[in-house]
């Protein structure tokens, strides 16, 4: 079966620029991608807050981060993952395109619209129903459309939809947006945009195209229809992670959990980027998740190397192990030291920093001597001094 170094699924900000940070450090990198390289990005218009460039468009930047990306090497496939698989500590990357065993996967692969979930709307998606300004605005020249929701995406997509559409509502059901402020400023502004407070939508209606809403006023309780031919919905977000089932942590909303090393509870698999449970998905806080998982990555893929090397395959091997958060742990770390002259197999281990390695092992104390043959425990010892681990390894 093929076996990568390091996986990335997705190839948006977060996907390419873990594949850039490991090529640079040397890994074997795989990137899988089941859309267009880019993400998320390709759907907007303007991108005004990526550190360094004023103003581009979205498919200007996804161009410039895959180019980037192509730079340094990474083999890109086209697959759609379907899932992954831990078995024995090995992990494997199901695609539609064939299975690939991983040393460590990062998963980067974002958030999509959530869907309002009112009737009308999987009839009319692609018939009037979008998700998508940037590619669907133009459809809708000098008619009137109405964009859902209340956030930055809805009033900034709306702002957009002004150039061609002859009127937009923004339809919220709340009495105030929660978008920035310049934002907001500049949509009120605007003569083309009514806004249409505390309301909600209950039906899509139309017969081959959109024709119309149906409203409901939360606070009067009032039903009334709104002539639109075009619906844009932008009520918030969900991530791209169903394909993990529940093999990882997530937090409420199924958001993958991770550390600030972007590591997922399962050992060896990274999140990275807007499918993460973080505070502000943006594509320079994609960018910078991907580059740590890579980092974070490579580390864990060297010490698992060193780990095999040292603790699980020889035939014969002492190892000290001990923590390195305590001082006198870390004293007779360095006492220990001197003695590999002496015993060639003896290996120092720092528990702490190796925690799934001491899980492994069954270890749960420290400073610790043992005794093992291909990763079997031969003997196990609580040491507390230089001689009575010199007496362990048959020194003294
Ligand atoms: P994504 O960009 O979502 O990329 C994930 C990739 O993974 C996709 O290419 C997807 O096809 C792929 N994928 C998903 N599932 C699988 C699978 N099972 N197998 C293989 N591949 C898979 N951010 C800003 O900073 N500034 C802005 O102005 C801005 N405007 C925005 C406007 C719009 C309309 C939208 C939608 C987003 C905007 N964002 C903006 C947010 C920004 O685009 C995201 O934060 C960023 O793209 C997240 O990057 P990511 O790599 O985590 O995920």
């Amino acid at each position: 079966m093929e076996k990568r170094e390091l996986e990335v699924i997705g190839a948006g900000p977060a996907g390419l620029t873990a594949s850039i940070y490991g090529r640079r450090s040397g890994l074997d990198v795989l990137v899988l991608e089941k859309g267009v390289p880019g993400g998320q990005i390709n759907l907007t218009d303007e991108i005004e807050n990526w550190t360094g460039v004023i103003h581009a468009s979205g498919p200007e930047l996804a161009e410039s981060f895959r180019k980037h990306a192509e730079h340094f090497g990474p083999e890109f496939r086209d697959a759609e993952v379907q899932k992954i698989e831990v078995k024995d500590g090995s992990k494997f990357v199901v695609t539609d395109n064939g299975t690939i065993e991983a040393e460590a996967i990062i998963v980067a692969t974002g958030a999509k619209f959530r869907k309002l979930g009112v009737p009308g709307e999987e009839e009319f998606t692609g018939r009037g129903v979008s998700y998508c300004a940037v590619c669907d605005g133009a459809f809708f020249e000098e008619q009137e459309v109405a964009v859902i929701g209340g956030g930055n995406t809805a009033v900034e997509e709306a702002l957009y939809l002004t150039q061609f559409a002859s009127k937009v509502y923004i339809i919220h059901r709340r009495d105030s947006f929660r978008a920035d402020k310049v934002a907001v400023e500049r949509a009120l502004s605007n003569d083309k945009i009514e806004v249409i407070w505390n309301t909600v939508v209950k039906e899509i209606a139309g017969d081959d195209m959109v024709t119309h809403l149906v409203l409901h006023n939360v606070k009067t309780q009032e039903t009334s229809e709104l002539p639109v031919a075009g619906v844009f919905v932008f009520v918030g977000m969900e991530p791209n992670a169903k394909f993990l089932g529940d093999m990882v942590d997530v937090a409420p909303g199924g958001w993958i959990k991770t550390n600030d090393r972007m590591e997922t509870s399962v050992e060896g698999v990274f999140a990275a980027g807007d499918v993460r449970d973080k505070y502000l998905r943006q594509v320079i806080t994609a960018a910078g998740d991907g580059a740590t998982a890579a980092m974070a990555a490579y580390a864990y893929i060297a010490e698992q190397l060193h780990l095999r090397q040292k603790v699980f395959e020889p035939e014969h091997t002492f190892i000290f192990l001990y923590s390195s958060i305590d001082e006198s742990q870390m004293g007779l770390a360095s006492q220990l030291e001197e003695l590999k002259s002496h015993v060639q197999d003896l290996v120092l281990i720092d528990g702490y920093k190796n925690s799934r390695m001491t899980e492994k092992l069954g270890i749960e104390e420290m400073p610790m001597m043992l005794e093992l043959s291909k990763g079997k425990i031969l003997k196990a010892e609580k040491v507390a001094s230089a001689e009575e681990a010199k007496r362990f390894v048959g020194l003294s």
